[in-house]
């Protein structure tokens, strides 16, 4: 299933990158994901607030 890539003001906190999307039904979401090797951590929030709150307290696991 094709992800819609058209996420914008992303920025980088640590090894977690935030972005924001619209998810096609009028909304906009937002994405932390941790772009650490083997951590796989994403979530989805609807606040950006949250996101980035995600990101900075997130720790990878070992
Ligand atoms: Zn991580």
């Amino acid at each position: 299933m094709p992800r819609p890539n058209r996420f914008y003001d992303v920025i980088r906190i640590g090894p977690v990158q935030v972005g924001s999307h619209y998810d096609g039904h009028g909304r906009t979401k937002h994405t932390a994901a941790c772009t650490a090797p083997g951590c796989g951590f994403s979530a989805d929030y609807r606040d950006r607030s949250a996101a980035e709150l995600a990101a900075r307290t997130h720790h990878c696991n070992p």
